[in-house]
């Protein structure tokens, strides 16, 4: 249902709202914002609430990077609520929260994430397009104990789509399936994953502004409940050495945008797969390797793909195929869709969906065919392999930036910034000295 201000000052008023939480994701994925009284309501949707533009340049420690496009004198930008996010949150007192819109001397900020996403949505909108997306997003929940948050909230094996009382002792994942149940967003179901401590959620599909706002949000509110309760959750691609990674995958689809119909299905195709679906899916097989660097831009991630971890070594497409780049499942009409799996749980989903729809655009304008279909266990099947995921940050980004396609179709204001921060990481990084190093070495050299 469409929410106007006058509706959402009705809403206020009726539920004694007090406080709002205007926010938005920045370039790593962390949700900035500001907290202000109800009587702000007028500036939030009207002129917009000034924040500087430094927040979209920070690095995780502290570091500020400098852009020719934008912060050389840490100006300011604008950031008005978009009433179409406004919701009221069930775990907060009396607190309310909006996500912003992004501008910058007047025009949307190519830097902010979700601006990026929804120019990405305009260029498929001219095509008649309307982008579908489901994200299933796992994560870890660990216990607050003396030494921070290092135990896991559950701890034996073999528990993995088990949904009993044993897998939730203190009601965490019960409160926040109810608390995004509460707030209208699509959740569709919740598991317990493979490894101790290890969850997931899965959204039913929605617009993709939509989809990207539901997992983002997800992220930033589902930390401050698991606070509440003496947890910490993470997303971090592969938190500990003795368990597995946890990943973003994401589901996508076309629909006509006047008859919202799903239009990747054909009757007359290949495995019932319309061209459409057939190019987008050579378009992201083609650009594949520097857009591993937005759905998995940490350094971290890149521990996850490991064989028969269910996340890619190889980029291929099958047909329910999970030892690929891309799944098609087998579900058809309006169901029919393609899964990209390489996405890590760290991904931001906004740069990550953009992304997406950027290389898959090369893929429906160029109608790019994508490589043979693989059929077979491609962690294994050394004939069918061929190109690799990235196997590190490092060679993904160089990968992007080699990819002249993504570059321009992404932007370079955005690409300047996000290259800045995360060469900034890996530097920080490659000094570090690990626990492996000193395990390894210290004895015997
Ligand atoms: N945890 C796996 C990954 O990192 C995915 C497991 C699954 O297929 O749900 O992508
Ligand atoms: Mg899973
Ligand atoms: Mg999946």
């Amino acid at each position: 249902e469409k929410q106007t201000i006058t509706s959402i000052k009705k809403q206020i008023e009726e539920n004694n709202v007090k406080m709002i939480r205007l926010e938005y994701t920045d370039i790593l994925g962390i949700n900035r914002g500001k907290l202000m009284p109800v009587s702000m309501i007028d500036e939030i949707f009207g002129d917009g609430i000034a924040f500087c533009t430094v927040s979209l340049a920070m690095a995780f420690n502290n570091d500020i990077v400098n852009s020719k496009y934008f912060s050389e004198t840490n100006d300011d930008m604008k950031v008005i609520g978009d009433p179409s996010t406004f919701v009221i949150l069930p775990h907060c007192d009396k607190t309310a929260f909006v996500l912003g819109e992004l501008y910058y001397m007047d025009e949307p900020m190519l830097q902010a994430p979700r601006e990026f996403l929804k120019k990405m949505v305009q260029e498929y909108h001219k095509l008649g397009l309307d982008p579908i997306a489901a994200s299933e997003l796992e994560f870890y929940v660990y216990n607050k104990g003396e030494s921070g948050y290092q135990d896991p909230y559950t701890k034996q094996p073999c528990t993995c789509y088990t949904a009993n009382k044993r897998i939730d002792p203190k009601r965490f994942l019960y409160k926040l399936t109810e608390t995004f149940e509460t707030m209208g967003f699509n959740v569709l179901y919740m598991n317990h994953e493979y490894y101790p401590g290890q969850f997931e959620y899965n959204w039913k599909h929605s617009k993709i502004v939509r989809a990207a706002d539901e997992s983002s949000v997800f992220k930033a509110l589902s930390k401050d409940i698991a606070e509440t309760n003496d947890l910490m959750v993470t997303f971090m691609g592969k938190p500990k050495n003795a368990s597995g990674g946890s990943g973003c995958h994401f589901h996508i689809s076309f629909n006509d945008i006047e008859t919202e119909d799903n239009v990747c299905h054909d009757k007359t195709k290949e495995n019932d797969l319309a061209d459409v679906l057939r190019y987008f899916i050579g378009g992201v097989i083609k650009h594949a390797k520097g857009l591993t660097a937005f759905l998995a831009p940490t350094v971290n991630c890149y521990k996850r793909y490991q064989p028969d971890s269910f996340a890619p070594i190889y980029i291929g497409w099958g047909y329910d195929n999970r030892t690929t780049y891309i799944r098609v499942p087998q579900e058809r009409g309006k169901a029919t869709r393609m899964e990209i799996r390489a996405g890590s749980a760290a991904s931001n989903a906004y740069l990550a969906l953009g992304g997406i729809l950027a290389a898959g655009l090369d893929g429906i304008k160029n109608k790019i065919e994508p490589p043979e279909v693989v059929t077979t266990d491609l962690y294994h099947d050394t004939e069918k392999q061929n190109e690799q995921v990235p196997k590190s940050l490092f060679s993904a980004l160089k990968c992007l930036e080699e990819d002249t396609w993504l570059m321009e179709h992404v932007g370079k204001e955005l690409v300047d910034v996000f290259l800045q921060l995360k060469r900034k990481e890996i530097e920080e990084y490659k000094k570090y000295v690990t626990d492996w190093e000193w395990d390894t070495y210290s004895y015997h050299i």
